[in-house]
């Protein structure tokens, strides 16, 4: 017999011998089988180097040129070999048949012509009918083929689709939190994030602490310099906030010129120096006009601070927080009032 190799070599063969047939033009036939099976299992080194030669000068193996290979080198094929062959591919298919009912609709007519092919495929059948078979279960797997790289290529295409619409959505869902003017969280934001950590308030931690921060006389601010400059001075501010809010707290614009910060594990006296830091920041802040060069100083802002007490609702902790802030304000502004007392002091 022609083929010594063992069973799963040659299943081993005949995997590498499906994409070089697909990859040459070649026609999904038994003679082109033959000829690249040969070609692979590396039992015809003539026919080997004849491949070879043509591959190096370029040469397409169609029809003609692949039939004619199998006149000069393969055509003494055995009845044996000849089985040999059909039962290999046989067994491949067999494989196919399983996983093919994975794949859909199409799949499922891949996988009948399959079977069909598998009882077709008889030990003892002549070798003609066999050949006849290889013949027609090649074509369907071009078919085949064919269908799932067109299945594939809508697969990415709706991948892609996919993801840009995730895109869309991650960026739709950050305009949504974001402050447009300030680039800080805005209050939808900080109210969720509020809630969130309220949900997870375990007793005996320290926070959450809240800081209300309010631009002193910003009216004022606006009427002497204009919009624009208010603008700007709201930008300043949220810098300020940026550079000193870290890790897992949060600042935000809460208001026209207002803003809060919520610490998630500070307490009152934690919170109370970082709302004094704030404030010497700010005052600190020279801001220079659109019009002219002139920097203006004296931007000051008040804040409010309270920690959280157990059992409060978020609009009574921050309710707390802001009734200090408007203490500040009456006491003359430029200043930080913590309400109450720290629960962990
Ligand atoms: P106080 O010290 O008591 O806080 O006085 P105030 O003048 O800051 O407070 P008031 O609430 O009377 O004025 C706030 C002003 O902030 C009124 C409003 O026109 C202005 N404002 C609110 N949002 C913006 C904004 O986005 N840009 C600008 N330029 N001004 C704004
Ligand atoms: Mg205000
Ligand atoms: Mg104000």
């Amino acid at each position: 017999m022609r083929y010594q190799e063992s069973i799963e070599e040659s299943v081993a063969f005949v995997r590498q011998v499906m994409p070089l047939m697909a990859r040459h033009s070649a026609p999904m036939n038994p003679i082109s089988f033959a000829v690249w099976y040969e070609y692979v299992s590396g039992v015809n080194p003539r026919l080997k180097e004849a491949i070879d030669t043509a591959l190096k000068d370029k040469i397409v193996l169609d029809a003609a040129a692949t039939e004619l290979l199998y006149r000069r080198f393969v055509a003494d094929l055995d009845a044996d070999s000849a089985n040999r062959l059909a039962l290999d591919f046989h067994r491949i298919m067999a494989d196919a048949v399983q996983s093919a009912a994975y794949t859909g609709t199409q799949a499922d007519s891949y996988g009948s012509s399959l079977q069909q092919f598998s009882k077709e495929l008889d030990a003892d059948a002549a070798v003609p009918a066999t050949l006849d078979a290889i013949d027609r279960v090649l074509i369907e797997t071009l078919q085949m083929q064919t269908s799932m790289v067109a299945l594939g290529k809508r697969l990415e295409d709706s991948h892609k689709e996919i993801e840009s619409l995730r895109a869309e959505v991650v960026r739709v869902r950050q305009d949504a939190m974001v402050d447009g003017l300030t680039g800080l969280a805005n209050r939808r934001s900080f109210d969720l994030d509020m809630d969130n950590w309220l949900g997870q308030f375990v007793p005996g931690v320290p926070g959450p602490s809240v800081l209300m921060i309010d631009i002193d006389y910003f009216k004022k601010v606006n009427d002497t310099y204009g919009h624009l400059f208010g603008d700007k001075v709201i930008r300043t501010v949220a810098e300020v906030l940026k550079r000193n809010v870290k890790g897992q707290d949060i600042a935000a614009r809460y208001g026209g010129e207002e803003f809060a910060v919520l610490l998630p594990k500070t307490q009152l006296e934690g919170a109370r120096a970082l709302a004094e830091n704030i404030r010497v920041a700010v005052a600190g802040c020279r801001i220079r006009r659109h019009d002219n060069e002139e920097l203006v100083g004296h931007i000051t802002v008040s804040l409010g601070v309270a920690c959280y007490l157990k059992g409060e609702s978020a609009q009574n902790f921050i309710g707390r927080a802001d009734k200090a802030l408007y203490a500040s304000k009456t006491q003359g502004r430029n200043r930080v009032t913590a309400h109450g007392i720290d629960p962990m002091p």
